[in-house]
């Protein structure tokens, strides 16, 4: 029988995840195609950006990994254009691919909004590693600064970071971010004062929209923390060192992340596709794209819908699961049969709140906190994280 060509674009959690399903076909052949040579576990940024792991801990070599794959191959290319109708795609280095099917799976970044001014200038993003590095360091070396130009009477500027938006990712940023100042100040019995973490939001709860055990659990834990949580704060504008907010209050800062929004990735803007304002790809209930039964969206650069017809939040989970679903529409369609419509069973969400302490809800309506919490939340990255690394390992000696 002859083989099908399957093209994925991105490899982040749906691309990968398309890609380990996809491959258990012998009758598919597939190529991926990152402008990045590794996946980023973005997930576990927070942790990163805190110093409680390395670089390594949130990259997995695409390279590798794919190698460990059998009839799995690896483009490291931006793809710029694709024509529907040849069935053929473009790539930065002027590189031209043949697909039968095409997975869109490159992600969202970042959304800085043009009606904050400054923002884009004066804000950290930390959805890529080189942004989130940045931050790291620079943010290293003015601690650093600090203590060193401290003097007994403890005579300096306040160090103020701020973190502006306070979803699943500005949440857990500005805990693991209090709890490493706490850490790092008692540990090295610094006399004078510390850092402080604003978290500020223009809703009128942090995690807005989210169960009311998570935003209570993660209010009381960031309260706990120091974490100072302006939430029904409108942030206006953002100067080189200061936030001013809608109602004139201003606020000085040594380094402010900006983590209140994501548009798709900006590939979107290049494919001539219906799409949503931020470019979230527009998907039939099979997530094919109109008008191409054989080009699907997964994950974060596609608009997918609940059963009421609103869009689902973007999360890895719905990355994978989004992935599977397509994954095995494909396998299917090569057998003649015809696609099923994507239906998302959300399997719960656990929340990291600095230090060893989180708050979650497992498949089951089970709501956690606390010690056991962070437990869950570790063990599901390792759960996600370890074949990935044993893949990758056998694909590095291949
Ligand atoms: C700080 C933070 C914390 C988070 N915490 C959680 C959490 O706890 N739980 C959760 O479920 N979700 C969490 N998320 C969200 C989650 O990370 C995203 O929903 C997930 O990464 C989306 O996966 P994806 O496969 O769609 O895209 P990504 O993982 O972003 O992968 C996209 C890939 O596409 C590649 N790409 C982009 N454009 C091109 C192009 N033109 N050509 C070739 N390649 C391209 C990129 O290099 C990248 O490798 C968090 C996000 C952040 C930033």
């Amino acid at each position: 029988m002859q083989k099908i060509h399957v093209v994925v674009i991105g490899g982040g959690y749906g691309g990968i995840r398309a890609i380990e399903r996809l491959s258990k076909d012998s009758h598919i052949e597939i190529t991926l195609i990152d402008q990045k040579p590794y996946h980023y576990l973005q997930t576990e940024v927070y942790d990163f950006i805190a110093n409680k792991v390395d670089m390594s801990e949130v990259m997995i070599d695409l390279p590798s990994l794919m190698k460990s794959f059998s009839l799995v191959d690896f483009v490291c290319d931006e793809v710029t254009f694709v024509d529907y109708n040849k069935q053929t795609l473009q790539t930065a280095s002027s590189q031209t691919l043949t697909y039968d099917f095409l997975i869109f799976a490159t992600g969202s970044r970042t959304y800085f909004p043009d009606f904050i001014k400054g923002l884009r200038d004066n804000a950290h993003g930390v959805k890529s590693i080189p942004t989130a590095l940045d931050f790291k360091q620079q943010f290293e070396r003015a601690l650093f600064d600090r203590i060193d130009s401290q003097h007994a009477n403890c005579a300096v500027e306040p160090f103020n970071i701020v973190i502006g938006g306070a979803g699943l990712s500005g949440v857990e940023i500005a805990a693991e971010m209090a709890a490493y100042a706490n850490r790092f100040y008692n540990n090295g019995n610094f006399g004078c004062r510390g850092i402080d973490v604003y978290l500020i939001d223009a809703y009128k709860t942090i995690l807005f929209g989210m169960d009311p055990f998570l935003i209570d659990s993660a209010h009381e834990r960031l309260l706990k923390l120091g974490v100072h949580v302006w939430h029904n704060n409108r942030i206006s504008e953002v100067r080189q060192k200061e936030i001013v907010l809608d109602n004139g209050k201003t606020l000085d800062f040594e380094f402010m992340i900006f983590t209140g929004g994501v548009c798709a990735s900006s590939l979107s803007q290049e494919l001539g596709l219906e799409m949503t304002p931020k470019g979230h790809l527009n998907v039939n209930e099979d997530l094919s794209i109109a008008g191409y039964p054989n080009v699907f969206a997964i994950g974060d650069i596609a608009n997918i819908l609940n059963k009421e017809g609103k869009p689902l939040p973007p999360t890895a989970q719905l990355a994978e699961r989004s992935a599977e679903h397509v994954a095995r529409t494909i396998i299917e369609k090569r057998r003649g049969k015809a696609s099923q419509p994507f239906r998302f069973n959300n399997q719960g969400i656990m929340i990291a709140l600095g230090g060893e302490y989180g708050a979650g809800i497992l498949p089951g309506g089970i709501k956690v906190k606390g010690y056991l919490a962070y437990l869950v939340k570790k063990a599901i990255s390792l759960y996600y994280t370890i074949p990935l690394r044993r893949r990758s390992a056998i694909g590095k000696y291949r």
